[in-house]
């Protein structure tokens, strides 16, 4: 029965194929497909992992019938029995074969996945002591994803079978596209998938601007999140449509209604062959304006495609995703250097603002440890706060940094500053880094700094931020999420997440404005500046310099090449100065 789950759109375009779903704890389990060749030596692999785990259960129940009551109590030889039995399990074993055999999934993923399958039977279950066994269930295969985990596999991973051509939908094969649908997924688990199989995603969880959404949009693969209980409506292998402009997931499409998205796919295919066209055209308006358009990256390995979207540079590069889950290790400076130095050079001359660390609030360094322990973590430890309450952390990174700026244009960008007193801090570590490679004899070269203006404190004392910078970058999600006190991350309260109220607006302006007059750079680096129907306010409001994900950048200069700036100048301040600037803009 066809039915949809609405959510909020947050990567445009439509992806058509079957539901993957995965819990988050397992999400950085291996995914890729095998070759048809390869599935005896995958189900062997299985197999010798299912073994060595009954194995260790047996020895256990060995050592455990020697000891007394008080050191191995009744209880666990019980518990140990139910894991062996589980581990044997008919339903288990046959289901994850039939992963293997019948979609080409590797052991791991099929194993998780079936797992996914008879997680949700045992939820079902009315008895109390049987529904429990679930979790007995989840530690078993744990055990045997461990051991796989520290046993190399054999089998080359078989490229991607990723397809978007309409004559696959009504096909029943294993060649189809896959769309991964997920509780949660924290923003490193995302980044995970970036060269993965997945055509689409739905979380259940999860804001417009959330950093999982950015990193879904940096990937141009459709998406939608906060679409509450999708992952309890949809069943494994479902076929679903993600449509990402719309945020909805229709599940079980009927022929009709999958032959509508088809078209659409095959329309949106068309437009970006269109855009494409004008990859080598300066992004000048009809009045003859100059407009930078910048990329927005969070690896140093998204640079050649940010040069290929043909971006003039990036104008902000997250280098905290570098510092992710990494189970408490942190890069050092050497293992820095080369990522911002790769960074730099795969720009190819083109300047490379690099952001140092923005990690807190939905972007937990490492999210096996949830940050219960702070109340309110969007106003908490984040960003340069974090950077500032460890300044060896901070200045290693700096060092970092300034070396790669040996290697080519780097421009310094310092995220969520609100008191002098922190940007006399964070300058003076500076100087400290230069000095300290001074007398370490390391070569490192100049770079520009830059605040973030995303804390309406910023926007209201932009005269102190001027003082101190030589340019400013708007990052009008967090502008947005403080000015407005909607954590950016939460779906109950993103209908009121608004970067067209007329008080985000209105910082937004006055900062572009003081800007221009001072003859000071500004960007503006939040989504606004990919979002094409923002494009001409904020050319009208002075804006000259954009940065956004590479996928964006061409349709944001087809509207540049449209635009008039005079002209649009005395609209963009009736927009700024109305009661519902989104009905005057709508009306334009
Ligand atoms: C912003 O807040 O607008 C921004 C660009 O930074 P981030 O989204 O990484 O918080
Ligand atoms: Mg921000």
């Amino acid at each position: 029965m066809t039915f949809s789950v609405h959510g909020l759109a947050v990567a445009r375009g439509i992806a058509i194929g079957r539901a993957v779903l995965m819990a988050s704890s397992r999400v950085d389990v291996a995914h890729y497909f095998v070759e048809p060749e390869q599935v005896e030596a995958e189900i062997e692999r299985l197999r010798v992992g299912r073994n060595a785990v009954a194995e260790e259960i047996h020895r256990l129940q060995h050592t455990i019938a020697g000891m007394g009551p008080k050191e191995a109590p009744h209880e666990l030889g019980a518990l140990l029995d139910v894991h062996l039995m589980l581990l044997q399990d008919e339903e288990l074993i046959s289901g994850v074969k039939h992963w293997i055999t019948e979609r080409l999934y590797n052991a791991e993923w099929a194993l998780t996945t079936q797992l996914e399958v008879l997680a949700r039977q045992f939820d079902e279950m009315e008895d109390d002591y049987l529904r429990g066994r679930k979790a007995d269930l989840e530690q078993v295969a744990d055990r045997v994803l461990r051991y796989m985990r520290g046993v190399a596999s054999p089998v080359a991973p078989a490229p991607s079978r990723r397809k978007t051509q309409q004559d696959l939908l009504l096909d029943d094969s294993i060649d189809v596209p896959l769309v991964l649908i997920a509780h949660d997924l924290s923003p490193a688990d995302m980044l995970q998938f970036k060269q993965s199989v997945f055509a689409g995603f739905v979380t259940d969880v999860g804001g417009r601007n959330s950093h999982t959404a950015i990193v879904a949009r940096s990937m141009d693969i459709p998406a939608v999140v906060g679409a509450r209980s999708a992952s309890q409506l949809v069943r494994q292998d479902d076929w679903v449509v993600v449509d990402g402009d719309a945020g909805v997931m229709i599940v079980d499409p009927s022929p009709i209604i999958l032959a509508e998205y088809g078209f659409k796919q095959r329309q949106a295919e068309l437009e970006r062959g269109r855009l494409s066209r004008l990859r080598h055209t300066p992004a000048v308006t009809l009045d003859g304006q100059k407009v930078e358009l910048l990329a927005n990256i969070e690896l140093p390995e998204d640079a050649p495609a940010a040069v290929k979207a043909g971006a003039v540079g990036v104008g902000l590069f997250r280098s905290e995703f570098l510092f992710m889950g990494r189970r408490g290790r942190l890069p050092d400076e050497q293992e820095q250097y080369l990522a911002y130095r790769k960074a730099v050079e795969g720009m190819e001359g083109l300047p490379v603002t690099i952001r140092t660390i923005d990690v807190g609030a939905d972007k937990p360094l490492d999210d096996t440890v949830p940050d219960s322990a702070h109340l309110n973590p969007a106003l908490g430890l984040r960003a340069i706060r974090w950077s500032l309450a460890d300044p060896a952390m901070f200045l290693t990174q700096l060092r970092a940094i300034l070396r790669a700026a040996a290697h080519g244009k780097v421009n310094l960008l310092i995220p969520m500053l609100a008191h002098a007193s922190e940007i006399r801090q964070t300058l003076s570590l500076l100087d400290s880094a230069r000095a300290e490679l001074d007398k370490a004899g390391m070569a490192y070269g100049p770079v520009k700094v830059g605040a973030m203006i995303e804390i309406p404190a910023a926007a209201l004392t932009l005269k102190i931020f001027l003082k101190y910078f030589d340019f400013l970058s708007l990052g009008t999600n967090d502008l947005t999420q403080y000015t407005l006190a909607i954590d950016r991350a939460d779906e109950s309260v993103a209908h009121l997440y608004d970067p067209l109220h007329p008080a985000v607006l209105r910082l937004v302006a006055d900062t572009i404005h003081e800007c221009n007059r001072q003859g000071k750079g500004v960007s503006v680096c939040g989504e606004m500046a990919g979002d094409v129907s923002l494009t001409r306010l904020l050319l009208g409001l002075g804006l000259r310099s954009f940065s956004m994900h590479p996928a964006q950048i061409l349709a944001v200069k087809q509207e540049v090449l449209r635009a008039d700036t005079a002209r649009l100048a005395p609209w963009s301040a009736q927009v700024v100065d109305a009661e519902d600037p989104a009905s005057v803009l709508a009306g334009a």
